[in-house]
């Protein structure tokens, strides 16, 4: 039986059913444990055996799951035995879509402006300047200026004051607005009298026209164009380094790139090769990337299980967090505003044509309802045209839902990834949509009332990683004030771990491979320094990440 699975039960302890795992492809010596964990409190995410206190591992995999007394008599002479001292397990959360490697590399240059004053913010910057030669570009990102407590945005002058003898360039957290200095403004060689440029905005001081400092879309790209890039390879590897270290800590074991391009592709290789990629990564590739990867015959599933080519990226309309999402109701306060569409339809369904009939997955970013019913139709129509059993297409944010779409997206099988951690990290946003609207949004509730397998997803940068803040943030669906986002979509602490375990496992083809503790998978788990389903759901946040297990190998250890 090639490639068959065999499981048997060994015996029933007091937490359920044992069983071993064991397979044609696995050698007897590999069935002899290298590292036992037990005295643990194991939440499996595995209907038939949730509730384990030990496992056993073997060449990267779980071997068996069981009591202590079960799993300990399984080892050998050399199995390394671990203690875990009745710490709660999970299994390693699956982040369904970020920006890893873009992120990796703006913590590497750019200053993180994630801070609570604007004060603390200048003292940044005039660090970073400290150390930078006179002339050179200071960045900074994840600007929120929502978040600081003089309650008011940066300003020009005050960077100015900061920063005098370097061009500065503050990113918003949302990544389409910006702050700049008059350094910066000298050398994008814009004044007061220079009209906004088409799609964007240089903002003046309604008193004197003088430039606020504070540009957007288009206007922001104005600095773009002049500020250096000159990553190397070796810059680009550092920084998956750097970001894998960083989401690892926070008990993620995998990844989605969710726009990846082929230096991005090439870095997490280089990573991998260098001992330095401590998580698994699954990379969409952007649309205008494609068709060199056409061409060398690329698809959806080639590469291993550390890095993976995901499905063909595209985007049909606005974001959440910057409120250009597009919907068929305005904005509240914004009456003729219903956000941006930013692929029209032909055009969209012609992207996704070529790389569906090259048998690729095809992942859209779809956030207002408008855009998740044009992504849809395009979706409805390849299906009809070239139909594909399990074509899983992703819906990449699907944020403002009503119960026609859920019932098409059950209808087509298809997989939305909702923010997790923006009605706990981002309501101070959520009042531009309303709270009629925000029952519908990051429907999580919908979705799994329906048969659908939403994901855990960060969109990090704009959105925290930390699985914790999703847990707490789609259980409460409260935020940190205190205030109540959507409550009609809230789920349960199991639901919400399976959303973020089993269902980001299935959104890339590998249920069979990860995202629940069971024998034959990938040894691929989180140990929680207090037990979850005892905490106070509004402080799960605050559970330590003790330690993170890839493929059998600590990969953080606090
Ligand atoms: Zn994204």
């Amino acid at each position: 039986m090639p490639g068959s699975r065999r499981e048997f039960v060994i015996g029933m302890g007091a937490v359920g059913a044992f069983t071993l795992f064991s397979s044609d492809l696995f050698s007897i010596d590999r069935t002899e444990p290298e590292l036992i964990l037990y005295n643990g409190s194991f939440w499996t995410v595995n209907a038939r055996q949730p509730r384990a206190q030990a496992v056993a591992i073997s060449g990267g995999r779980f071997l068996a799951i069981g009591s202590n007394d079960e799993v300990l008599a399984l080892a050998a002479g050399n199995a390394k035995k671990i203690d875990l001292g009745g710490k709660t397990v999970l299994p390693g959360f699956i982040d369904a879509h970020s920006h890893p490697a873009e992120a990796g590399l703006s913590h590497l240059r750019m200053v993180d402006c994630d801070l609570r004053s604007i004060a603390d913010i200048l003292k940044a910057l005039r660090e970073r300047a400290s150390k930078t030669p006179a002339g050179e570009w200071v960045l900074g990102f994840k600007y929120d200026d929502t978040k600081t407590s003089e309650g008011r945005p940066l300003t020009r002058a005050e960077l100015d004051a900061a920063v005098a003898d370097h061009p500065v360039f503050v990113q918003h957290r949302g990544g389409h607005t910006a702050w700049v200095n008059s350094p910066a403004i000298r050398l994008a060689k814009i004044d007061d009298h220079t009209p906004d440029p088409a799609g964007g905005k240089y903002d003046r001081d309604p008193a004197t026209g003088h430039l606020t400092g504070h540009v957007r879309e288009t206007g922001r790209e104005t600095f773009d164009k002049i500020i250096p890039s000159n990553f190397t390879r070796d810059d680009h590897r550092e920084g998956v380094r750097l970001i894998s270290q960083m989401m690892t800590r926070s008990g993620i074991t995998s990844v989605t790139d969710a726009m990846g391009n082929p230096e991005d592709l090439r870095a997490y290789q280089d990573a991998r090769e260098a001992g330095q990629l401590k998580m698994r990564v699954y990379c969409h590739i952007y649309q205008a990337f494609m068709d060199q990867m056409l061409a060398a015959g690329v698809k959806t599933g080639l590469g291993d299980d550390w890095v993976k080519v995901g499905a063909q990226k595209m985007i049909c309309d606005g974001s959440i967090s910057e409120r250009t999402a597009r919907l068929s109701q305005a904005y509240i306060g914004r009456p003729d505003d219903f956000g941006i569409l930013v692929t029209p339809e032909e055009e969209l369904y012609q992207q996704a044509r070529k790389a569906h009939a090259a048998g690729w997955q095809l992942a859209t970013h779809a956030n207002g309802d408008v855009g998740i019913d044009i992504t849809l139709r395009v979706y409805e129509r390849l299906q009809k045209e070239m139909p594909r059993t399990d074509a899983r297409y992703r819906l990449e944010h699907c944020t403002v839902v009503n119960d026609s779409l859920v019932a098409r997206i059950k209808a087509l099988g298809a997989i939305p990834t909702p923010f997790s951690t923006y009605a706990y990290y981002h309501g101070e946003k959520m009042k531009e949509y309303g709270a009629d609207r925000v029952n519908h949004m990051f429907a999580l509730r919908s979705f799994i009332d329906a048969g659908i397998r939403p994901t855990q997803a960060s969109d990090y940068p704009p959105g925290p990683f930390e699985p914790m803040m999703a847990l707490q943030s789609e259980v409460t669906r409260t935020d940190a004030k205190g205030n109540v986002w959507g409550p009609q979509q809230r789920i349960t602490l199991e639901e919400a771990i399976r959303v973020g375990t089993m269902h980001g496992a299935y959104a890339s083809f590998e249920e069979n491979l990860k995202g629940s503790i069971e024998p034959g998978k990938l040894a691929d788990l989180v140990v929680l320094g207090r037990d979850v389903f005892k905490e106070d759901p509004y402080n799960i946040i605050n559970i330590p990440i003790e330690r993170t297990m890839v493929g059998g190998r600590w990969v953080w250890e606090s």
